[in-house]
C-alpha cells in the first residue's frame, strides 16, 4: 500500500480542500535552467509533483528562465529528463518566458497605479541607498517620477534605447521597511541579450520574485513550495500578486490566450519547507558546476557526483531517492543527513529487488585438484534469495575457479571466517572446499591456491549440512567473462566540504581515492544484460552495468554502493 504522508504541508492541503477554498489544487516544480538539477531538487521534485498526485491534483514543470546569460537549452532537456526519470510527468510544461508579454503588461499596470517607478541609480548607488539591517534606506532621487514619465521611461527601455544597468524598474514600496527586500525592490533590468526562447525580442528581463510570483498566479497554482531562503521574500511574492490582482484584470493575460495557452489567474499561497541537506556532499548548482568546469570530476554525470545525472549513473535508482525523501520528510526545520540516510535508501531498494550475482573483483586462483581435468557443469541458482518470483539462473563451475584474493589469509586474523591453508569453507551452492597447497611466485607473492572439493558436501548432499566456517563467492575461471569494475567512494572527505569558516574550499576536502578501475571477473549471467540493471555481486555489494560505457561484449560495472556502511570517517 502507498504510504500516507503526514507533514505541515498535506495538512494545509487536505485542510484547504475539506474546507472548499480550493476544488483542486496546483503545484509546479520552478527550475531555474542555469545547470543540472542535484539530490536536493529531488527533494522539491517529489514533493510538488508527489502532493499533485496524492491529492488528484496537477503539477506543472515551468522553467523560471529569466536570466538569458547563464541558461542554456542543454539544462532544459537534461531537467526535463530527470524529472521523468524520478517518476514524475507534468500537467504542462511552462516557461517564464511564455509570460514576458504578460510581466512588461503587468508592470506598465504598476506604473499606472503609482506602485512602480523608473531609477537612474547605479546598481552601487542602489546598494548604498538601500540601508543595513539596522539602518533604513532612503528613497530614490526618481522615486517621484511622474507616471506620465514613467511609462515613457519604460517604453523606451523596452524598445532598447538604453544600455544595460543604466536604469531598472523598481517597485515603490518601503524604504525603512524592517524587511530588506520590501525596499522598492528592483522589478526589471535592461539586459541586451538574446534569450534561449525569446531571441532578441526583448532588451529587458523581470526579476526572479516579480516573475516568479506572476508566474505562479497565471497558471493557477494554488500551493506555491519553496525552500526556507524565500521565507522573507513572501510578503514582496504576495505585494506583486495583490497589486497586480490578474484575476480581476483578465486583459493583462490577452497574449496568452491569443496563444491558446490556458490560464487559471488565481492567487497562489507561498509555504516554505526546509532545504535537503547531506553531509560530505555539496549542493548548489555553482559549485558542481565549478567542479565540472575544472576538471575535478569527469562531467555532469561523474558517478562521484551529486548530480541527479551522476547519481543516476552510479547507479542509484529513482525509488531509493524517493524513499529518502520519504525518510527525511517536510518541515521548517534546518537540518543535514547523514550521508548513511542515502546509502540506506539505496540499499533497501535494492536489496528488495536487484537480482544476484556472483563476481570475483581481485581474483585469486584456486584450483580443485581432485575434479578430473577439464570438469565442467551447470549449477542452478535462484536469482533472488527472498524473490521466487525473479526466477533462477544456470551458474557455469569447474575445476580452475576465482575467488576473492582476500578470502584466504595464510596468517589469519582472530575470528576469521574464511580460507585458511587446511582450513575449510562452502563454495557458494557448489560444496565444501579444503585449502592443500598455497602456490607463490619468485617474489612470495601467492599466485595460486590448490584444493580439494569434499565430493559428499555437494548441495542435496548429506555431508552438505556439516557445518563450516563460512561461505565464499566464486566464478568458474574458463566461464568467467572479463570486466571493468569502477569502485567509487565519496567525493569528500569532510563532513562539511563548503564550510569555508576555516579558510579551506571545498576543493581542498576532495578524496584522492574517490574512484578506482580494476578488472573483475562475473559469472556470465552478469554480462548479458543491458545498460543500467543492478544486481547485487553477492558480498561485494550492489553494482549498476555502466548507462555510457557498457556493452554484454565489452560490461562496464560501477559499484552503487558497498553492502554495508564501511566509511571510516
Ligand atoms: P541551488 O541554489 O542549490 O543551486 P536553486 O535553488 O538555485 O539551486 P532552482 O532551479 O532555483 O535551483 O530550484 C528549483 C526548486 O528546487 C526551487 O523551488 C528550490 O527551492 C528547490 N531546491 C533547490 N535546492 C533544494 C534543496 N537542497 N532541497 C530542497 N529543495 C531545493
Ligand atoms: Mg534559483
Ligand atoms: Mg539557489
Amino acid at each position: 500500500a502507498a504510504p500516507v504522508r503526514q507533514d505541515f504541508i498535506r495538512q494545509i492541503v487536505r485542510e484547504d480542500l475539506a474546507s472548499g477554498k480550493h476544488a483542486a489544487i496546483r503545484t509546479r516544480f520552478p527550475p531555474e535552467p542555469n545547470g543540472y538539477l542535484h539530490i536536493g531538487h529531488a527533494k522539491a521534485i517529489c514533493l510538488d509533483f508527489g502532493i499533485a498526485a496524492e491529492f488528484d491534483g496537477r503539477c506543472n514543470l515551468r522553467f523560471d528562465d529569466t536570466n538569458p546569460e547563464k541558461e542554456d537549452l542543454e539544462f532544459v532537456r537534461a531537467i526535463e529528463d530527470d524529472v521523468r526519470w524520478l517518476g514524475f510527468e507534468w500537467s504542462e510544461l511552462r516557461h517564464a518566458s511564455d509570460y514576458f508579454d504578460v510581466y512588461y503588461r503587468a508592470a506598465t499596470k504598476l506604473i499606472e497605479q503609482g506602485d512602480a517607478f523608473v531609477c537612474d541609480l547605479t546598481a552601487e548607488q542602489v546598494r548604498e541607498y538601500r540601508g543595513t539591517l539596522i539602518e533604513p534606506g532612503r528613497n530614490s532621487p526618481f522615486r517621484d517620477r511622474s507616471v506620465a514619465e514613467n511609462l515613457d521611461l519604460f517604453a523606451r527601455m523596452r524598445a532598447g534605447e538604453f544600455a544595460d544597468g543604466t536604469r531598472t524598474l523598481r517597485a515603490k514600496i518601503d524604504m525603512a521597511s524592517g524587511n530588506i527586500n520590501l525596499r522598492d525592490p528592483a522589478l526589471y533590468r535592461i539586459k541586451q541579450v538574446a534569450h534561449q526562447n525569446t531571441g532578441d525580442a526583448w532588451p529587458i528581463y523581470p526579476m526572479y520574485d516579480f516573475a516568479h510570483a506572476l508566474g505562479d498566479a497565471v497558471e493557477g497554482i494554488t500551493h506555491s513550495l519553496c525552500t526556507l531562503e524565500f521565507e522573507d521574500h513572501r510578503p514582496l511574492y504576495d505585494w506583486v500578486v495583490d497589486k497586480v490582482d490578474l484575476a480581476s484584470n483578465p486583459e493583462l493575460l490577452a497574449s496568452l490566450t491569443e496563444r491558446g495557452l490556458p490560464v487559471v489567474a488565481a492567487k497562489p499561497r507561498q509555504i516554505e519547507f526546509s532545504r535537503l541537506n547531506i553531509n560530505y556532499t555539496v549542493m548548489s548548482k555553482r559549485k558542481l558546476t565549478q567542479l565540472v568546469a575544472d576538471g575535478l570530476v569527469d562531467g555532469w554525470d561523474d558517478p562521484r557526483m551529486y548530480t541527479l545525472q551522476g547519481l543516476r549513473r552510479r547507479g542509484y535508482t529513482p525509488a531509493s531517492l524517493r524513499l529518502l525523501v520519504d525518510r527525511v520528510g517536510i518541515s521548517k526545520q534546518n537540518s543535514v543527513i547523514d550521508f548513511s540516510v542515502l546509502e540506506g535508501a539505496l540499499r533497501d531498494d535494492l536489496d528488495a529487488r536487484a537480482p544476484r550475482r556472483m563476481a570475483v573483483i581481485d581474483p585469486l586462483k584456486l584450483v580443485l585438484t581432485n575434479l578430473p581435468e577439464g570438469h565442467s557443469e551447470t549449477l542452478t541458482f535462484p536469482n533472488h534469495p527472498k524473490d521466487e518470483a525473479q526466477g533462477t539462473r544456470e551458474v557455469p563451475f569447474s575445476r580452475q575457479l576465482w575467488i576473492e584474493r582476500d578470502d584466504f589469509a595464510e596468517v589469519p586474523p582472530k575470528g576469521w571466517k574464511r580460507l585458511v591453508p587446511g582450513g575449510e569453507v562452502r563454495l557458494r551452492g557448489a560444496g565444501i572446499v579444503r585449502v592443500d597447497e598455497v602456490v607463490k611466485d619468485a617474489d612470495g607473492r601467492i599466485v595460486e591456491l590448490q584444493g580439494t572439493l569434499d565430493p559428499e558436501s555437494r548441495p542435496g548432499m548429506e555431508g552438505a549440512n556439516r557445518k563450516v566456517k563460512g561461505t565464499i563467492h566464486w566464478v568458474s575461471a574458463a566461464h568467467a567473462v572479463e570486466a571493468e569494475v569502477r569502485l567509487f567512494d565519496r567525493l569528500f572527505v569532510v563532513e562539511k566540504p563548503d564550510d569555508e569558516s576555516t579558510g579551506k574550499t571545498y576543493r581542498d576536502h576532495l578524496n584522492p581515492d574517490s574512484k578506482r578501475s580494476v578488472t573483475g571477473y562475473l559469472e556470465p549471467a552478469a554480462a548479458q544484460v543491458a545498460p543500467e540493471q543492478s544486481f547485487q555481486f553477492e558480498r561485494t555489494g550492489y553494482f549498476v552495468a555502466d548507462r555510457v560505457d557498457h556493452t554484454p561484449a565489452r560490461p562496464v560495472f560501477n559499484r552503487s554502493v558497498t553492502l554495508r556502511d564501511t566509511w571510516a570517517a
